[in-house]
Protein backbone atom coordinates (compact mmCIF):
# COMPACT_ATOMS: atom_id res chain seq x y z
CA UNK A 1 0.00 0.00 0.00
CA UNK A 2 1.10 3.47 -0.96
CA UNK A 3 1.17 5.00 2.28
CA UNK A 4 3.97 2.57 3.18
CA UNK A 5 6.51 4.94 1.82
CA UNK A 6 5.34 7.58 4.25
CA UNK A 7 5.43 5.78 7.73
CA UNK A 8 6.37 3.01 9.78
CA UNK A 9 4.73 0.64 11.77
CA UNK A 10 5.26 -1.77 14.79
CA UNK A 11 2.72 -4.56 14.93
CA UNK A 12 2.57 -7.49 17.90
CA UNK A 13 2.86 -11.18 17.45
CA UNK A 14 -1.26 -11.19 16.77
CA UNK A 15 -0.58 -8.96 13.72
CA UNK A 16 -2.47 -5.76 16.10
CA UNK A 17 -0.79 -2.08 15.76
CA UNK A 18 1.76 -1.13 18.35
CA UNK A 19 3.30 1.76 17.07
CA UNK A 20 3.26 4.03 14.04
CA UNK A 21 6.07 7.14 13.08
CA UNK A 22 6.08 9.28 9.99
CA UNK A 23 8.25 10.51 7.86
CA UNK A 24 6.73 12.40 4.69
CA UNK A 25 9.04 14.00 2.30
CA UNK A 26 9.70 18.03 2.07
CA UNK A 27 6.42 19.19 0.68
CA UNK A 28 4.51 16.52 1.01
CA UNK A 29 0.83 16.92 -1.34
CA UNK A 30 -1.09 14.17 -1.04
CA UNK A 31 -2.39 15.16 -4.37
CA UNK A 32 0.76 14.66 -6.28
CA UNK A 33 2.52 12.13 -4.17
CA UNK A 34 -0.01 10.27 -3.42
CA UNK A 35 -3.44 10.30 -6.49
CA UNK A 36 -1.51 11.10 -9.05
CA UNK A 37 1.26 8.43 -8.43
CA UNK A 38 -1.81 6.18 -8.54
CA UNK A 39 -3.05 7.92 -11.55
CA UNK A 40 0.10 6.53 -12.87
CA UNK A 41 0.95 3.01 -11.04
CA UNK A 42 -3.02 2.17 -11.57
CA UNK A 43 -4.44 4.17 -13.52
CA UNK A 44 -7.08 2.25 -14.55
CA UNK A 45 -8.31 0.77 -10.94
CA UNK A 46 -11.50 1.73 -9.49
CA UNK A 47 -11.04 4.56 -6.94
CA UNK A 48 -14.48 5.34 -5.84
CA UNK A 49 -18.49 4.20 -7.18
CA UNK A 50 -20.50 7.08 -7.25
CA UNK A 51 -24.43 6.82 -6.92
CA UNK A 52 -26.66 10.25 -7.47
CA UNK A 53 -29.65 10.96 -5.74
CA UNK A 54 -31.45 9.11 -8.60
CA UNK A 55 -29.09 5.87 -8.29
CA UNK A 56 -27.57 6.80 -11.43
CA UNK A 57 -23.85 5.25 -11.35
CA UNK A 58 -20.17 6.29 -11.76
CA UNK A 59 -17.26 3.91 -11.47
CA UNK A 60 -13.88 6.27 -11.48
CA UNK A 61 -10.44 5.19 -11.81
CA UNK A 62 -6.71 6.36 -9.88
CA UNK A 63 -6.37 7.35 -14.08
CA UNK A 64 -9.73 9.49 -13.65
CA UNK A 65 -8.42 11.51 -10.36
CA UNK A 66 -5.71 12.36 -11.53
CA UNK A 67 -6.65 13.89 -15.22
CA UNK A 68 -9.68 15.63 -13.32
CA UNK A 69 -7.81 17.24 -10.75
CA UNK A 70 -5.34 18.19 -13.00
CA UNK A 71 -8.08 20.07 -14.92
CA UNK A 72 -9.53 22.09 -12.54
CA UNK A 73 -5.78 22.74 -10.68
CA UNK A 74 -5.30 24.51 -14.18
CA UNK A 75 -8.55 26.01 -14.50
CA UNK A 76 -8.45 27.43 -10.55
CA UNK A 77 -5.11 28.56 -11.48
CA UNK A 78 -6.24 30.42 -14.49
CA UNK A 79 -9.12 32.92 -12.28
CA UNK A 80 -6.06 33.17 -10.09
CA UNK A 81 -6.49 31.33 -6.92
CA UNK A 82 -3.13 29.77 -5.60
CA UNK A 83 -0.82 29.15 -2.65
CA UNK A 84 -2.60 30.31 0.94
CA UNK A 85 -6.11 31.12 -0.48
CA UNK A 86 -8.82 29.55 1.50
CA UNK A 87 -11.56 28.18 -0.78
CA UNK A 88 -14.77 27.20 0.34
CA UNK A 89 -16.50 24.27 -1.09
CA UNK A 90 -20.16 23.25 -0.23
CA UNK A 91 -20.59 20.31 -2.85
CA UNK A 92 -22.94 18.18 -0.44
CA UNK A 93 -21.13 14.72 -1.93
CA UNK A 94 -21.06 15.60 -6.00
CA UNK A 95 -18.45 13.99 -7.12
CA UNK A 96 -16.79 17.51 -8.71
CA UNK A 97 -15.92 17.46 -4.79
CA UNK A 98 -12.96 15.25 -5.31
CA UNK A 99 -11.87 17.06 -8.20
CA UNK A 100 -11.85 20.22 -6.67
CA UNK A 101 -10.03 19.04 -2.94
CA UNK A 102 -7.19 17.64 -4.99
CA UNK A 103 -7.30 20.50 -7.58
CA UNK A 104 -6.79 23.09 -4.44
CA UNK A 105 -4.39 20.89 -2.85
CA UNK A 106 -2.20 20.41 -5.98
CA UNK A 107 -2.37 24.19 -5.94
CA UNK A 108 -1.50 24.71 -2.68
CA UNK A 109 -4.44 26.69 -1.39
CA UNK A 110 -6.53 25.91 1.88
CA UNK A 111 -9.35 24.21 1.54
CA UNK A 112 -12.64 24.81 3.94
CA UNK A 113 -15.50 21.67 3.17
CA UNK A 114 -19.03 22.95 4.21
CA UNK A 115 -22.39 21.97 4.51
CA UNK A 116 -24.94 22.95 1.90
CA UNK A 117 -27.47 23.22 5.01
CA UNK A 118 -25.75 26.94 5.68
CA UNK A 119 -28.30 30.11 5.41
CA UNK A 120 -27.25 33.14 5.03
CA UNK A 121 -26.24 34.07 8.26
CA UNK A 122 -24.13 30.76 8.54
CA UNK A 123 -22.07 32.06 5.18
CA UNK A 124 -21.40 35.66 6.91
CA UNK A 125 -20.14 34.49 9.42
CA UNK A 126 -17.90 31.69 7.90
CA UNK A 127 -16.19 34.38 5.19
CA UNK A 128 -15.67 36.84 7.73
CA UNK A 129 -13.56 34.44 9.91
CA UNK A 130 -12.03 32.74 7.78
CA UNK A 131 -11.40 35.30 4.62
CA UNK A 132 -12.40 32.82 2.35
CA UNK A 133 -11.59 34.38 -1.23
CA UNK A 134 -13.30 32.33 -3.37
CA UNK A 135 -16.81 29.76 -3.55
CA UNK A 136 -17.21 26.60 -4.90
CA UNK A 137 -21.26 25.87 -4.57
CA UNK A 138 -23.57 23.34 -6.34
CA UNK A 139 -26.49 25.21 -7.80
CA UNK A 140 -28.90 22.73 -6.81
CA UNK A 141 -31.64 23.47 -4.02
CA UNK A 142 -31.35 26.74 -2.54
CA UNK A 143 -27.87 27.01 -1.60
CA UNK A 144 -26.31 29.50 -3.73
CA UNK A 145 -29.27 31.63 -3.22
CA UNK A 146 -27.83 32.29 0.06
CA UNK A 147 -24.33 32.63 -0.92
CA UNK A 148 -25.62 35.75 -2.84
CA UNK A 149 -27.08 37.16 -0.09
CA UNK A 150 -24.57 36.78 2.30
CA UNK A 151 -22.23 38.28 -0.50
CA UNK A 152 -23.18 42.30 0.74
CA UNK A 153 -21.05 41.47 4.18
CA UNK A 154 -18.87 39.18 2.97
CA UNK A 155 -15.87 41.42 1.47
CA UNK A 156 -13.17 38.67 1.09
CA UNK A 157 -14.86 36.56 -1.45
CA UNK A 158 -14.45 37.68 -4.92
CA UNK A 159 -15.29 34.52 -7.00
CA UNK A 160 -18.37 32.51 -6.97
CA UNK A 161 -18.16 29.10 -8.97
CA UNK A 162 -21.14 27.04 -9.42
CA UNK A 163 -20.97 23.31 -10.08
CA UNK A 164 -24.13 21.66 -11.33
CA UNK A 165 -25.84 24.05 -13.27
CA UNK A 166 -25.06 27.76 -14.34
CA UNK A 167 -26.08 30.87 -12.29
CA UNK A 168 -26.00 34.69 -13.44
CA UNK A 169 -22.66 36.18 -11.81
CA UNK A 170 -21.62 32.85 -11.30
CA UNK A 171 -18.47 31.23 -13.02
CA UNK A 172 -19.48 27.40 -14.38
CA UNK A 173 -17.11 24.71 -13.31
CA UNK A 174 -18.62 21.61 -15.18
CA UNK A 175 -18.77 23.87 -18.39
CA UNK A 176 -15.01 25.40 -18.66
CA UNK A 177 -13.11 23.07 -16.47
CA UNK A 178 -12.67 19.93 -18.98
CA UNK A 179 -11.11 22.61 -21.22
CA UNK A 180 -7.72 22.64 -19.49
CA UNK A 181 -5.03 19.89 -19.79
CA UNK A 182 -4.55 16.83 -18.09
CA UNK A 183 -1.77 17.07 -16.33
CA UNK A 184 -0.96 19.93 -14.04
CA UNK A 185 2.88 20.07 -13.00
CA UNK A 186 4.40 20.29 -9.12
CA UNK A 187 5.44 23.44 -8.40
CA UNK A 188 8.98 24.37 -7.66
CA UNK A 189 10.16 23.56 -3.66
CA UNK A 190 10.58 27.16 -3.19
CA UNK A 191 6.33 27.68 -4.30
CA UNK A 192 5.21 24.83 -2.98
CA UNK A 193 3.86 24.49 0.70
CA UNK A 194 5.94 23.66 3.31
CA UNK A 195 4.48 20.29 5.54
CA UNK A 196 3.17 22.52 8.32
CA UNK A 197 1.39 25.18 6.37
CA UNK A 198 -2.79 24.83 6.45
CA UNK A 199 -4.02 22.95 3.76
CA UNK A 200 -7.87 22.39 5.05
CA UNK A 201 -9.74 23.71 7.60
CA UNK A 202 -13.14 22.81 9.32
CA UNK A 203 -15.55 24.01 11.02
CA UNK A 204 -16.39 21.77 13.92
CA UNK A 205 -20.29 20.24 14.42
CA UNK A 206 -21.40 23.26 17.06
CA UNK A 207 -21.99 20.75 19.30
CA UNK A 208 -21.37 23.41 22.67
CA UNK A 209 -21.19 26.46 21.09
CA UNK A 210 -20.52 28.68 17.82
CA UNK A 211 -18.12 26.24 15.76
CA UNK A 212 -14.67 26.51 15.74
CA UNK A 213 -11.80 26.51 12.54
CA UNK A 214 -9.87 23.55 12.80
CA UNK A 215 -6.75 24.04 10.58
CA UNK A 216 -4.79 21.19 9.76
CA UNK A 217 -1.80 21.09 7.80
CA UNK A 218 -0.73 19.25 4.64
CA UNK A 219 0.39 16.48 6.40
CA UNK A 220 -2.83 16.00 8.13
CA UNK A 221 -3.93 13.17 5.28
CA UNK A 222 -1.19 10.77 6.53
CA UNK A 223 -2.86 11.16 10.47
CA UNK A 224 -5.50 8.88 8.76
CA UNK A 225 -3.94 6.14 7.85
CA UNK A 226 -4.63 4.55 11.22
CA UNK A 227 -8.20 5.82 10.75
CA UNK A 228 -8.28 3.89 7.63
CA UNK A 229 -5.93 0.70 7.57
CA UNK A 230 -6.20 -0.23 11.68
CA UNK A 231 -9.89 1.02 12.13
CA UNK A 232 -11.74 0.59 9.20
CA UNK A 233 -9.60 -2.22 7.84
CA UNK A 234 -9.29 -0.72 4.59
CA UNK A 235 -7.73 -2.34 1.54
CA UNK A 236 -6.95 -2.62 -2.28
CA UNK A 237 -9.76 -4.21 -3.56
CA UNK A 238 -12.53 -3.71 -1.03
CA UNK A 239 -15.51 -1.44 -1.38
CA UNK A 240 -15.58 1.22 1.93
CA UNK A 241 -18.42 3.47 2.68
CA UNK A 242 -18.77 6.09 5.12
CA UNK A 243 -21.77 8.13 5.42
CA UNK A 244 -20.91 11.64 6.42
CA UNK A 245 -21.12 14.55 4.07
CA UNK A 246 -18.45 15.94 2.94
CA UNK A 247 -18.97 19.10 4.95
CA UNK A 248 -18.13 17.35 7.98
CA UNK A 249 -14.99 16.76 9.36
CA UNK A 250 -15.94 12.80 9.56
CA UNK A 251 -15.70 12.48 5.82
CA UNK A 252 -12.28 13.41 5.75
CA UNK A 253 -11.89 10.20 8.07
CA UNK A 254 -13.70 7.99 5.58
CA UNK A 255 -14.38 9.57 2.06
CA UNK A 256 -10.51 10.73 0.80
CA UNK A 257 -7.43 10.15 2.50
CA UNK A 258 -6.87 7.35 4.21
CA UNK A 259 -8.73 5.11 2.16
CA UNK A 260 -7.22 6.06 -1.08
CA UNK A 261 -2.79 5.79 1.52
CA UNK A 262 -4.75 2.10 1.51
CA UNK A 263 -5.42 1.90 -2.18
CA UNK A 264 -9.28 1.45 -1.49
CA UNK A 265 -12.23 2.00 -3.33
CA UNK A 266 -14.81 4.66 -1.96
CA UNK A 267 -18.68 3.74 -2.28
CA UNK A 268 -20.53 7.50 -2.07
CA UNK A 269 -23.85 7.79 -2.16
CA UNK A 270 -25.18 11.69 -3.49
CA UNK A 271 -28.23 11.06 -0.84
CA UNK A 272 -30.77 14.15 -0.02
CA UNK A 273 -32.56 12.83 3.08
CA UNK A 274 -31.18 9.86 4.72
CA UNK A 275 -33.34 7.16 4.49
CA UNK A 276 -32.48 3.72 5.92
CA UNK A 277 -34.38 1.51 3.71
CA UNK A 278 -32.70 3.35 0.59
CA UNK A 279 -29.54 2.57 1.91
CA UNK A 280 -30.09 -0.99 3.51
CA UNK A 281 -30.14 -2.18 0.01
CA UNK A 282 -27.06 -0.57 -1.35
CA UNK A 283 -24.74 -3.18 0.63
CA UNK A 284 -25.38 -6.42 -1.26
CA UNK A 285 -26.11 -4.42 -5.02
CA UNK A 286 -22.27 -3.00 -4.82
CA UNK A 287 -20.86 -5.66 -2.29
CA UNK A 288 -19.46 -3.08 0.42
CA UNK A 289 -17.31 -4.39 2.35
CA UNK A 290 -16.66 -1.93 5.21
CA UNK A 291 -18.86 0.71 6.34
CA UNK A 292 -18.44 3.58 9.34
CA UNK A 293 -22.24 5.36 10.50
CA UNK A 294 -22.17 7.67 13.53
CA UNK A 295 -24.16 6.09 16.26
CA UNK A 296 -27.53 7.80 15.36
CA UNK A 297 -28.07 5.94 12.28
CA UNK A 298 -27.61 2.37 13.65
CA UNK A 299 -30.20 3.72 15.84
CA UNK A 300 -32.50 4.04 12.69
CA UNK A 301 -31.06 0.83 10.97
CA UNK A 302 -31.77 -1.50 14.06
CA UNK A 303 -34.99 -0.53 14.23
CA UNK A 304 -35.72 -1.23 10.78
CA UNK A 305 -36.11 -5.39 10.07
CA UNK A 306 -32.66 -5.82 9.18
CA UNK A 307 -33.88 -9.26 7.71
CA UNK A 308 -35.41 -8.11 5.16
CA UNK A 309 -31.67 -6.97 4.09
CA UNK A 310 -28.67 -8.78 2.50
CA UNK A 311 -25.50 -7.56 4.46
CA UNK A 312 -23.21 -10.38 3.86
CA UNK A 313 -20.76 -8.74 1.76
CA UNK A 314 -19.88 -6.53 5.06
CA UNK A 315 -16.58 -7.77 6.80
CA UNK A 316 -16.55 -4.85 9.06
CA UNK A 317 -18.59 -1.98 10.68
CA UNK A 318 -17.53 1.06 13.05
CA UNK A 319 -19.20 4.17 14.41
CA UNK A 320 -17.50 7.33 16.09
CA UNK A 321 -19.09 11.37 16.92
CA UNK A 322 -21.01 10.41 19.51
CA UNK A 323 -20.98 7.85 22.31
CA UNK A 324 -22.32 4.40 21.28
CA UNK A 325 -25.18 2.67 23.45
CA UNK A 326 -24.17 -1.21 24.41
CA UNK A 327 -27.94 -1.59 23.03
CA UNK A 328 -27.45 -0.46 19.81
CA UNK A 329 -23.95 -2.40 19.66
CA UNK A 330 -25.64 -6.01 20.75
CA UNK A 331 -28.76 -4.92 18.46
CA UNK A 332 -26.41 -4.97 15.50
CA UNK A 333 -24.43 -7.67 16.13
CA UNK A 334 -27.32 -9.92 16.64
CA UNK A 335 -28.41 -9.03 13.33
CA UNK A 336 -25.53 -9.12 11.10
CA UNK A 337 -23.04 -10.70 13.40
CA UNK A 338 -20.50 -7.82 13.30
CA UNK A 339 -18.65 -6.28 15.85
CA UNK A 340 -19.54 -2.56 16.15
CA UNK A 341 -15.81 -1.52 16.52
CA UNK A 342 -16.15 2.08 18.24
CA UNK A 343 -14.10 5.17 17.24
CA UNK A 344 -13.31 8.18 19.35
CA UNK A 345 -11.45 11.21 18.28
CA UNK A 346 -12.46 15.38 17.07
CA UNK A 347 -12.88 17.33 13.95
CA UNK A 348 -9.00 18.55 15.48
CA UNK A 349 -7.70 15.04 15.33
CA UNK A 350 -8.01 11.76 13.70
CA UNK A 351 -8.57 9.16 15.11
CA UNK A 352 -7.63 9.18 18.92
CA UNK A 353 -9.24 6.19 21.07
CA UNK A 354 -10.54 3.13 19.49
CA UNK A 355 -11.34 -0.40 19.03
CA UNK A 356 -8.19 -1.09 15.93
CA UNK A 357 -8.27 -3.81 14.30
CA UNK A 358 -7.20 -7.24 16.25
CA UNK A 359 -8.63 -5.39 19.56
CA UNK A 360 -11.57 -7.09 21.58
CA UNK A 361 -13.77 -4.39 22.54
CA UNK A 362 -15.41 -4.23 25.94
CA UNK A 363 -19.30 -3.46 26.32
CA UNK A 364 -19.39 0.54 27.14
CA UNK A 365 -15.82 1.34 26.13
CA UNK A 366 -14.83 3.15 23.16
CA UNK A 367 -11.82 1.49 22.95
CA UNK A 368 -8.16 2.27 23.94
CA UNK A 369 -5.84 5.00 22.83
CA UNK A 370 -4.20 4.82 19.59
CA UNK A 371 -0.53 4.59 19.42
CA UNK A 372 -0.32 7.19 17.13
CA UNK A 373 -1.52 9.88 20.06
CA UNK A 374 -0.29 10.30 23.48
CA UNK A 375 -3.41 10.15 25.11
CA UNK A 376 -3.87 10.85 28.84
CA UNK A 377 -6.73 11.36 31.38
CA UNK A 378 -6.00 13.90 33.95
CA UNK A 379 -7.97 15.92 36.90
CA UNK A 380 -8.30 19.53 37.49
CA UNK A 381 -4.96 20.11 38.54
CA UNK A 382 -3.21 18.27 35.37
CA UNK A 383 -2.45 15.40 36.94
CA UNK A 384 -3.09 11.52 35.55
CA UNK A 385 -6.08 9.63 37.20
CA UNK A 386 -5.91 6.62 38.13
CA UNK A 387 -8.06 3.70 36.70
CA UNK A 388 -11.97 4.26 37.70
CA UNK A 389 -11.65 7.94 38.79
CA UNK A 390 -13.24 10.26 35.78
CA UNK A 391 -10.93 13.28 34.16
CA UNK A 392 -10.77 15.07 30.85
CA UNK A 393 -9.29 13.28 27.94
CA UNK A 394 -5.89 15.19 26.47
CA UNK A 395 -3.30 15.01 24.51
CA UNK A 396 -0.03 15.39 25.38
CA UNK A 397 2.13 17.25 22.72
CA UNK A 398 5.48 17.63 24.51
CA UNK A 399 7.33 15.69 22.85
CA UNK A 400 5.93 17.27 19.79
CA UNK A 401 2.82 17.52 17.63
CA UNK A 402 1.60 13.93 16.44
CA UNK A 403 0.60 14.08 12.74
CA UNK A 404 -2.91 14.23 12.26
CA UNK A 405 -3.88 16.74 15.04
CA UNK A 406 -4.31 20.19 14.02
CA UNK A 407 -2.09 23.30 13.70
CA UNK A 408 -4.41 25.56 16.05
CA UNK A 409 -7.74 26.91 15.28
CA UNK A 410 -7.39 29.24 12.37
CA UNK A 411 -6.75 33.10 13.40
CA UNK A 412 -7.61 32.79 16.92
CA UNK A 413 -4.73 32.32 19.13
CA UNK A 414 -6.73 32.99 22.18
CA UNK A 415 -9.24 29.89 21.67
CA UNK A 416 -6.35 27.72 21.01
CA UNK A 417 -4.55 28.46 23.52
CA UNK A 418 -7.68 27.85 26.13
CA UNK A 419 -7.73 24.49 24.84
CA UNK A 420 -3.98 24.01 24.31
CA UNK A 421 -1.60 24.65 26.72
CA UNK A 422 1.58 23.76 28.83
CA UNK A 423 2.40 20.80 26.26
CA UNK A 424 -1.56 19.53 26.09
CA UNK A 425 -4.28 19.72 24.06
CA UNK A 426 -7.41 19.45 26.32
CA UNK A 427 -10.40 17.84 24.36
CA UNK A 428 -13.45 18.99 26.74
CA UNK A 429 -14.82 15.26 26.48
CA UNK A 430 -14.47 13.22 29.84
CA UNK A 431 -13.99 9.35 30.75
CA UNK A 432 -12.26 7.37 32.96
CA UNK A 433 -10.71 3.76 32.15
CA UNK A 434 -10.08 0.71 33.67
CA UNK A 435 -7.12 -1.33 34.68
CA UNK A 436 -6.79 -2.80 31.05
CA UNK A 437 -6.71 0.75 29.74
CA UNK A 438 -9.97 0.73 28.10
CA UNK A 439 -11.66 4.23 28.11
CA UNK A 440 -15.06 4.72 28.92
CA UNK A 441 -16.74 7.81 27.68
CA UNK A 442 -18.58 9.97 30.38
CA UNK A 443 -19.73 13.07 28.40
CA UNK A 444 -18.28 16.08 27.37
CA UNK A 445 -17.26 18.60 30.11
CA UNK A 446 -20.13 21.00 29.69
CA UNK A 447 -22.63 17.87 29.85
CA UNK A 448 -21.81 16.21 33.52
CA UNK A 449 -24.71 16.97 35.22
CA UNK A 450 -23.89 18.15 39.58
CA UNK A 451 -26.63 16.62 41.53
CA UNK A 452 -27.05 16.14 45.10
CA UNK A 453 -23.19 16.13 45.33
CA UNK A 454 -22.92 13.68 42.56
CA UNK A 455 -21.40 13.96 39.12
CA UNK A 456 -23.37 12.13 36.79
CA UNK A 457 -22.29 11.75 33.16
CA UNK A 458 -25.55 11.88 30.66
CA UNK A 459 -24.18 8.74 28.61
CA UNK A 460 -24.83 5.90 31.10
CA UNK A 461 -28.15 6.82 31.76
CA UNK A 462 -29.10 7.48 28.19
CA UNK A 463 -28.05 3.87 27.43
CA UNK A 464 -29.77 2.40 30.15
CA UNK A 465 -33.10 4.11 29.23
CA UNK A 466 -32.07 2.72 25.07
CA UNK A 467 -32.66 -0.38 26.55
CA UNK A 468 -36.31 0.40 26.96
CA UNK A 469 -38.44 -1.33 24.21
CA UNK A 470 -40.13 2.01 23.35
CA UNK A 471 -37.36 4.51 23.38
CA UNK A 472 -35.70 5.36 19.77
CA UNK A 473 -33.67 8.17 21.12
CA UNK A 474 -33.09 10.12 24.46
CA UNK A 475 -30.66 12.86 25.77
CA UNK A 476 -30.02 13.06 29.74
CA UNK A 477 -29.45 16.75 30.72
CA UNK A 478 -28.81 18.89 33.82
CA UNK A 479 -32.29 20.84 35.19
CA UNK A 480 -32.11 23.35 37.63
CA UNK A 481 -33.65 22.14 40.82
CA UNK A 482 -33.94 24.08 44.19
CA UNK A 483 -32.72 21.73 46.54
CA UNK A 484 -30.46 19.40 44.59
CA UNK A 485 -29.13 22.12 42.77
CA UNK A 486 -29.39 20.51 39.47
CA UNK A 487 -32.06 17.17 38.47
CA UNK A 488 -31.69 14.63 35.92
CA UNK A 489 -33.72 15.02 33.26
CA UNK A 490 -34.31 12.64 29.67
CA UNK A 491 -35.98 13.95 26.82
CA UNK A 492 -37.21 11.47 24.64
CA UNK A 493 -38.28 10.26 21.89
CA UNK A 494 -41.14 7.11 21.16
CA UNK A 495 -39.93 4.75 19.15
CA UNK A 496 -43.32 3.50 16.19
CA UNK A 497 -46.10 2.19 17.77
CA UNK A 498 -45.74 3.93 21.59
CA UNK A 499 -47.26 6.72 22.66
CA UNK A 500 -46.58 9.00 25.49
CA UNK A 501 -48.48 8.65 29.03
CA UNK A 502 -47.67 8.91 32.71
CA UNK A 503 -47.86 5.30 33.07
CA UNK A 504 -44.79 4.76 30.41
CA UNK A 505 -43.07 7.99 31.94
CA UNK A 506 -43.31 5.74 35.89
CA UNK A 507 -42.54 2.15 33.75
CA UNK A 508 -39.03 4.18 32.55
CA UNK A 509 -38.21 5.87 35.70
CA UNK A 510 -38.24 2.00 37.19
CA UNK A 511 -36.12 0.34 34.70
CA UNK A 512 -34.10 3.11 35.53
CA UNK A 513 -33.70 2.95 39.12
CA UNK A 514 -33.54 -1.06 38.39
CA UNK A 515 -30.54 -1.29 36.12
CA UNK A 516 -28.26 1.67 37.70
CA UNK A 517 -27.79 3.62 40.85
CA UNK A 518 -30.91 4.76 41.86
CA UNK A 519 -29.62 8.61 42.36
CA UNK A 520 -29.10 8.51 38.59
CA UNK A 521 -32.45 7.98 37.59
CA UNK A 522 -34.16 10.65 35.76
CA UNK A 523 -36.61 12.99 38.07
CA UNK A 524 -38.52 14.50 34.97
CA UNK A 525 -39.16 12.86 31.90
CA UNK A 526 -40.47 14.63 28.66
CA UNK A 527 -41.46 13.31 25.37
CA UNK A 528 -40.95 14.83 22.51
CA UNK A 529 -41.19 14.62 18.91
CA UNK A 530 -37.28 14.80 18.28
CA UNK A 531 -34.26 16.19 19.71
CA UNK A 532 -32.26 19.41 19.02
CA UNK A 533 -29.56 18.14 16.82
CA UNK A 534 -26.25 19.58 15.13
CA UNK A 535 -26.50 19.29 11.07
CA UNK A 536 -24.56 16.37 10.80
CA UNK A 537 -27.00 14.69 13.49
CA UNK A 538 -25.50 14.91 17.03
CA UNK A 539 -27.33 15.52 19.74
CA UNK A 540 -27.28 19.51 21.16
CA UNK A 541 -27.80 19.04 25.02
CA UNK A 542 -27.05 22.84 25.46
CA UNK A 543 -30.10 23.26 23.75
CA UNK A 544 -32.05 21.12 26.21
CA UNK A 545 -30.46 22.53 29.54
CA UNK A 546 -31.01 26.24 28.21
CA UNK A 547 -34.57 25.15 27.36
CA UNK A 548 -34.97 23.85 31.09
CA UNK A 549 -33.49 27.00 32.73
CA UNK A 550 -36.16 29.06 30.96
P1 LIG B 1 -18.14 21.68 18.80
O1 LIG B 1 -16.71 21.45 19.16
O2 LIG B 1 -18.31 22.78 17.83
O3 LIG B 1 -19.07 21.78 19.96
P2 LIG B 1 -18.23 18.85 18.14
O4 LIG B 1 -17.24 18.71 19.23
O5 LIG B 1 -19.46 17.98 18.20
O6 LIG B 1 -18.67 20.38 17.99
P3 LIG B 1 -16.80 17.29 16.22
O7 LIG B 1 -15.38 17.61 16.12
O8 LIG B 1 -17.57 16.90 15.00
O9 LIG B 1 -17.52 18.57 16.77
O10 LIG B 1 -17.02 16.11 17.24
C1 LIG B 1 -16.07 15.66 18.17
C2 LIG B 1 -16.77 15.27 19.45
O11 LIG B 1 -17.68 14.19 19.24
C3 LIG B 1 -15.87 14.77 20.54
O12 LIG B 1 -15.25 15.83 21.23
C4 LIG B 1 -16.82 13.98 21.42
O13 LIG B 1 -17.56 14.81 22.29
C5 LIG B 1 -17.79 13.39 20.40
N1 LIG B 1 -17.40 11.99 20.08
C6 LIG B 1 -16.75 11.55 19.01
N2 LIG B 1 -16.60 10.21 19.05
C7 LIG B 1 -17.18 9.79 20.19
C8 LIG B 1 -17.35 8.51 20.84
N3 LIG B 1 -16.93 7.40 20.29
N4 LIG B 1 -17.97 8.51 22.03
C9 LIG B 1 -18.42 9.64 22.59
N5 LIG B 1 -18.29 10.86 22.04
C10 LIG B 1 -17.69 10.94 20.85
MG1 LIG C 1 -15.56 19.90 19.74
Amino acid sequence: MIYQRFTEETVDEKGRLTGISFHPPEHFNFAFDVMDELGRTKPDERAMVWLSEAMEERVFTFGDFKRESSRAAHYFANMGIGKGDVVMLVLKRHYQFWFAVLALHKLGAIVIPATNQLMKKDFVYRFNAARVKAIVCTCDGTVADEVDLAMAESPTVELKICVNGERPGWRSFDAEYGAFPGEFPRPAPEEAPDNEDPMLMFFTSGTTGYPKIAAHSFTYPLGHVVTARWWHNNRPGGLHFTISDTGWGKAMWGKLYGQWLCEDCIFTYDFDRFDANKILPLFAKYHITTFCAPPTMYRFFIKEDLSRYDLSSLVYSNTAGEALNPEVFRQWKAATGLTLMEGFGQTETTLTVGNLLGAEPRMGAMGKPSPQYDVDIVDENGRSCVPGAVGEIVIRTDRGKPCGMFIGYYLDEALTKEAWHDGMYHTGDTAWRDEDGYFFFVGRTDDVIKSSGYRIGPFEIESVIMEHPSVLECAVTAAPDPVRGQVVKATIVLARGYAPSEELKKEIQQYVKKNTAPYKYPRIVEFVEELPKTISGKIRRVELRQEAQK
